[in-house]
This record gives C-alpha cells, structure tokens and sequence, in this order.
C-alpha cells in the first residue's frame, strides 16, 4: 500500500483524490500555486509545497518543482489528477525515474495513446471499429489527398496527430477546399503542438459522444466498466455526461466492452483509462483514449458503486482489482452537470469571490466541488467551480433529482452556467434521450 501521495493538481479533482486517499489511511502532500493556498485540499492535507507562481506553466506543469515537492516530503507517489501533466508521458518517465510511483499507466502506454495516430493504429490492429480514413499520416502529394479524401467520401475532418482539447482539427466540405485546409491544420499543429502530422477522416454528421470506462492491474486483470453518453457539448468540451447511454442494449455493451478489454490486454494497459467513441447508426467508432481519471467519472461510480479513484491508487500499490467483470452490476441512471464559473449568455469566464455559497442535498445527489462561502475563483485556470451528480432508479427520476438540486443551489457572487444546466434537463429532446454533439450548439443558435 502507498504511504503518502502527493496531489499533483488542484480544484475538485485534488480534493477528490485526497478524499480517496484518506479512506485508505495514505498521507497527503498538496502542491499548490501560491494564489491556490486556500485551496479546499490545500487545507485538508497532511503537508503542503508551494510550487509556484499562480501561471499554470511555472506551478501545475512546472515538473522539477512537483518532483522536489515530492522528495522533501518523503511522498512515494504522484497523482496527476486529469489536465495538467496527467497525460504527458516525459512526466510519467521522470517521476519513474526519480524513483517515484506514477499513478497512471505506464509512459510508453501514454506515449501510445497520446499521439492519435498511433493510436489509432494499434486500436485497429486489436479489432477496435475506428472512423475510416486514411492509414496513418498524409503526406503533402495533392493528388493522393485529393484522391482519398475522395473515395472516404466529404466531409471529412483534418485532425492533427498530437491534438487534444478540442483543437487541432477542421472539417472539410468540399474538393475546393480540402487542400489549403490540409496546409492550414497543418500550420496551425505545429505551432499549437509543435508537431504537424496530420491525417485524414470520415466527418460523422450526427454522432453520439459514448465512451467506455476500463480499470486494469498489474496482474493481468482488466475489466469494463460500462459507458458514458457525453454528447452534450459545446465547442468540443462537455457539459452534461450521463450513464448508462439512452437506448444502449445490454448485447451492445458487453460487445464493445470486451473489444476494449481485449484491446487493453493487447497494449499492456494498467490503471484507469476511457475508450472514446463516435456513435452513429447503431456503429461504434474509436477516436481516441484518455490515459487518466476523467472528469465524468462520477456518473459510472454511481451506476456501479465502483470508487474509481479508490482503485487507481491502489492499483498503483500493487494490489489486485477489488472486482472481476462477473462483479459489475448495473444499477439506475446517473447524471453529472459541470457547473462553471461563466456567463450563462456568451460563456465569458466569471472569475471572482463567491459571496454566498449553498449546496444542494438530499437523497441520490453528490457534489464534487472545491469552493465555499468566500473562495475566491481565480482567472488563471478552468472556469469549473465544481460538478453536480445526480442518481435515479430511472433516467426520468435522475432528471427529475437534477433539476431540483440545481434549483437549490446558490452561488452568489459569481456568475455560473446553472441556469443552461436547468434550460437543458427541462429541455423534451435531452428528456427523450440520445440527441447528438451538435444539439446543444444547435438549441443555442451557434
Ligand atoms: P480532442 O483530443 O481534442 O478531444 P477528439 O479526437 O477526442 O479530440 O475529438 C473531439 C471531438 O471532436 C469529438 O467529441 C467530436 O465532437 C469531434 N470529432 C472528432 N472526430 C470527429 C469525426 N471524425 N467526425 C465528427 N466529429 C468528430
């Protein structure tokens, strides 16, 4: 078992993680800008290093201050949280290297799945469905690109290889534009991520975001977790996750969690990680996969009563999963609202004091937040103040729980986007179920 962890991360998913830790009796160090010492977790935690200044590039990613933090301490492991260096495999290698536990898959692992292309690749090699498209990178021969994009069909979208967050990538409607749009993703990659491959796919017009969640150890035990719906989204990001997916068939859902499986046995996969889909037509795409803890994660823990956090750590301790796939039940409908520090009419980030703070409660509703009366939201990171989980018997109960907690919430001081959450769960398409990644953008006139 690990004795002491430090939280390489800050917001909710730090206190998530010390909250996880503290259930197994694993000590806690917070590292921590200066303007974040008031940080919830900062606060809860056994010990605490200031790493840096507020700018995330000299503190959150600032890797030689996060390795000293966790050599003055004593800690033996890292846990990056999601964001910041959770996915950048010179970090997972460094903290190895400095004889620390990286919790999290191995770098190479990281390293695999972090460039899309190759992950596309050994995703296809294990039998995984992915978007067609071209075999691996595009080259510059007009004639070939011209041709392929062709027989692939329009549209089709030009993604770069080392692209995340939703950047990186431009759909292309037409032959008379595929070319300087190849040339512009192009430009655009390399000064965004200091790498231009980029590669060539179908443009899915009305696809469902469904991703399935995976927990491995390091003794060959890899099981699924089911799925998440996240396609309620707005400029790639997403703002309402829910499991399981409406209108999902049992048949459907063993089917492609075994393929992940079977994929993550294949790779050599350990710790938690999400298998991300396209959905249209009854067919699964992969797009790429996630080599951390994610965001939504609290939808599948509610569904299955699964602590997923719980797991990685100890995973990363070397123990064995708690769980077999025989084990995983299925049980009621979870939704997740991410509650952000924004203007609910343009999205502006409202960063500011919150004056009055109030929580919603009651029976199947959690919170997964970091804030309290007087914290002050600071401009420098993302306008997430927390997320709202709401647990149901049915969808309809879940949506029905959701609503209520967000008419009880207060968050005074600040803006927040709880009044969109409430447009969307009173919304009759959201209440059917299974509307696409354009909807929202759709509803709102974007
Ligand atoms: P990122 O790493 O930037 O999140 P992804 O590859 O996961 O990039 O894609 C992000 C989002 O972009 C998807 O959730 C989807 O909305 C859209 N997208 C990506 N590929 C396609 C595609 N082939 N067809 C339609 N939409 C796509």
């Amino acid at each position: 078992m690990l004795d002491k962890v430090v939280i390489a991360n800050r917001g909710e998913i730090a206190l998530r993680i010390l909250r996880a830790c503290r259930e197994l009796g694993i000590k806690t160090v917070a590292v921590h800008s200066d303007i974040d010492r008031n940080l919830m977790h900062v606060r809860l935690a056994d010990e605490s290093v200031c790493i840096g200044p507020a700018a995330s590039a000299e503190s959150y990613l600032n890797i030689p201050a996060i390795i000293s933090a966790a050599e003055v301490t004593d800690a033996v492991a890292i846990h990056p949280g999601y964001g910041f260096l959770s996915e950048n495999a010179d970090f997972a290698e460094r903290v190895e290297s400095s004889g620390f536990t990286f919790i999290g898959p191995r770098p190479e692992t990281i390293r695999l799945m972090g460039d899309k292309i190759s992950a596309r690749d050994a995703m296809r090699k294990a039998g995984v469905p992915c978007v067609p498209g071209s075999e691996g990178p595009i080259d510059d021969s007009q004639d070939a690109n011209l041709r392929l994009a062709k027989q692939i069909g329009y549209p089709v979208i030009i993604k770069a290889a080392g692209g995340g967050g939703g950047r990186g990538m431009r759909v292309v409607h037409a032959e008379g534009a595929l070319l300087s749009s190849i040339a512009l993703t192009r430009a655009e990659a390399l000064s965004a991520f200091g790498n231009d491959t980029v590669y060539m796919e179908k443009y899915l017009e009305r696809p469902r975001h469904i991703e399935f969640q995976v927990m491995a150890d390091n003794h060959g035990n890899t099981i699924h977790l089911g799925e998440r719906d996240c396609s309620m989204q707005r400029r790639h990001q997403k703002i309402i996750e829910e499991a399981p997916a409406p209108d999902l068939t049992e048949r459907q859902r063993s089917k492609l969690g075994s393929l992940v499986v079977e994929a993550c046995k294949r790779i050599g996969y350990c710790s938690a990680g999400t298998f991300e889909f396209l959905y249209e037509d009854g067919e699964f795409y992969f797009i790429e996969m996630n080599t951390r803890v994610q965001v939504e994660h609290p939808v599948t823990e509610m569904v299955t009563g699964i602590d997923i956090v719980k797991q990685q750590l100890l995973i990363a301790g070397g123990e064995r999963l708690t769980y077999r796939q025989k084990d995983i039940q299925f049980r009621g409908h979870a939704i997740e609202c991410r509650i952000n520090a924004e203007d609910p009419n343009n999205f502006m980030p409202s960063p500011g004091t919150i004056t009055h703070f109030h929580s919603p409660g009651g029976p199947g509703i959690r919170v997964d937040s970091h804030v309290y009366n007087g914290y002050t939201v600071p401009p420098y990171y993302d306008s997430m103040i927390g997320k709202l989980i709401a647990f149901g018997d049915t969808r309809e109960a879940a949506i029905r729980r959701m609503d209520g907690a967000l008419s009880e919430a207060v968050v005074e001081g600040i803006k927040t986007n709880i009044p969109l959450h409430r447009d969307i769960v009173n919304d009759a398409n959201f209440q059917r179920g299974g509307t696409d990644i354009h909807y929202l953008e759709k509803k709102l006139g974007l």
